[in-house]
């Protein structure tokens, strides 16, 4: 089953001019960055999971508990985003942008790995920002590097998206929404579980017209469905096996 959708994705790449990558955390867990759910223990996983989440993954830990959240922030979840290096999936992308495909990558990630893998940052949409740069958790400018606010004396957190923000990364999806009828989309790592991409692939999986659509994730997932090619291995795994 896979050895076949694999053949069709190579098949789909070679004679496609346009490739749409949406995906999320799974593309980055052959990288060694853990995933929200699925198939990694993680930072959130087990008994602390909530607690952790509660001060991580939202806007009051930052706010409230800031000397607790970033020491251990740029020690362990930092760190290992930048410590990780981009995969061959991650390659894909460059591999395809440089056999001149016009390359277009939705990510819910914010480690920023496609952009280390060499793809130009204009082919990146981060739709739920990086930690790569940080604004304040008061007022919500952006801060340089990780110094308080220069404008009003609050601390510093990632600028990426957190539960029940106030604050959203500037994420234009036009250029998703516009690509041509014709452009393979390739679903990889996503769970749904998070729904920022639905607007984009409601909208190009509900045309449909000639496109095909590739789902690579080794567990089942919302994005299932007919019609859609899914691939049930790791993304990094499919991508060895893309020949350009
Ligand atoms: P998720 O954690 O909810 O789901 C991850 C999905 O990836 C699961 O469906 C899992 O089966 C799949 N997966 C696991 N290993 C895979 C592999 N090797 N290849 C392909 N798929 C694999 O992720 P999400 O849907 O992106 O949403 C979670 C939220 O957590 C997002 O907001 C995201 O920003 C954030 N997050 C980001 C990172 C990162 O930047 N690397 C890491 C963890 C969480």
């Amino acid at each position: 089953m896979s050895d076949s959708s694999i053949s069709k994705l190579n098949c789909a790449l070679a004679n496609s001019r346009s490739v749409l990558i949406v995906c999320g955390a799974g593309t980055s867990a052959e990288s060694g960055v853990p995933t929200f759910r699925g198939t990694t223990r993680s930072w959130w996983s087990g008994l602390l999971g909530y607690p952790i989440l509660l001060v991580f993954g939202t806007p009051w830990g930052w706010e409230w508990l800031p000397w607790l959240v970033w020491p251990l922030f740029r020690i362990f979840m930092r760190r290992t985003m930048r410590r990780a290096e981009p995969n061959a999936f991650h390659e894909l992308a460059v591999r395809l942008h440089d056999a001149g495909k016009d390359v277009l990558v939705v990510t819910q990630n914010i480690d920023g790995l496609f952009q280390r893998a060499g793809l130009p940052p204009q082919n990146v949409i981060e739709q739920h920002g990086t930690v790569q740069t940080n604004i304040c958790s008061r007022c919500l400018k952006p801060v340089d590097g990780d110094a308080y606010c220069g404008a009003c004396g609050g601390w510093p957190r990632p600028a990426a998206l957190l539960f029940g923000d106030r604050w959203f990364p500037e994420a234009d999806i036009t250029p998703a929404l516009k690509m041509s009828h014709d452009t393979v989309v390739i679903i990889a790592g996503l769970s749904g579980m998070v729904s920022s991409a639905d607007p984009i692939l409601n909208a190009r999986i509900g045309r449909r017209d000639g496109a095909h659509v590739f789902n690579i994730n080794p567990l089942p997932n919302r994005y299932d469905g007919p019609r859609i090619e899914c691939i049930r291995m790791g993304c990094a795994e499919v991508a060895k096996k893309i020949n350009l």
